[in-house]
């Protein structure tokens, strides 16, 4: 319930904050923080024409909530199957019960970014909180995978005044999205979860998806994994890359 009720204003608040949604976003004044993240391109998806800018022939590819057991397992799967590679936004608590997973995404090539150390709403916690929060999570990202993460994003999108200070504080690049499969959602389907996010698709978009129930309906992973195939599928349509940021 509380992403559907924030998430709507996500896309408005974040550009108004100079927040990036899309790959071009990161590339406006303002939006990308120092020292700027570089798109790194890979995998047997990324063969667009070779011209142009990034953004102009990739999507990113991002997860939220991980690492899972089963639900991170089965994404990588479905990433290696198709060359494509992929950013994970991972929660510090998971990544503690965790650590072999979080240390196989960095393996296969993956982009690991934070998430916080505790999935809540940054509203309800104080600057002090908030600082201990991003760095007990920075902390065990590093532990995990020996990657100290460069990219972040707020649980359900959305900063406070003193968590969006604390992330520029430590140069930890903030990146939303533009196009999310919903698939947090209790009912919902594979084949809808792939229709939101391919829907109007465009290069430069950043997708958000999750690896991981542990915030959302029990077993959403599973309909994750399985709306994967077709969205590889409509971008391989479209000749759109992937790409991550590191
Ligand atoms: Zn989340």
């Amino acid at each position: 319930m509380i992403r559907h009720l924030l998430g709507m204003h996500v896309p408005a608040l974040g550009r108004s904050l100079k927040l990036p949604l899309t790959l071009g976003d990161l590339e406006r004044p303002g939006f990308a923080a120092v020292p700027r993240l570089e798109l790194v391109v890979g995998g047997a998806l990324a063969t667009p024409p070779a011209s142009g800018p990034a953004a102009s022939r990739y999507v990113a590819l991002t997860f939220d909530d991980g690492p899972h057991p089963e639900g991170t397992p089965a994404v990588l799967d479905v990433l290696a199957q198709h060359g494509a590679t992929a950013s994970f936004f991972l929660v510090g608590e998971q990544v503690a019960r965790y650590p072999g997973l979080a240390a196989r995404i960095v393996a296969a090539g993956h982009t690991v970014g934070l998430h916080g150390y505790l999935h809540q709403l940054h509203q309800r916690r104080g600057a002090p909180a908030m600082a201990e929060d991003f760095q007990r999570g920075i902390a065990a990202i590093a532990d995990a995978t020996g990657i100290t993460p460069r990219l972040h994003r707020p649980p359900y999108g959305i900063y406070s005044a003193a968590s969006l200070r604390v992330a520029r504080e430590r140069q930890l690049q903030p990146l939303l999205w533009s196009k999310w499969g919903q698939d947090w959602r209790r009912v919902t389907t594979p084949e809808e979860i792939a229709g939101r996010v391919v829907r109007g698709l465009r290069a430069g978009d950043v997708i958000l998806l999750h690896d991981a129930d542990h915030y959302s309906a029990q077993g959403s992973h599973r309909r994750t994994a399985a709306a994967l195939p077709a969205i590889m599928k409509a971008l391989q349509s479209a000749a759109l890359g992937t790409v991550r940021l590191a």
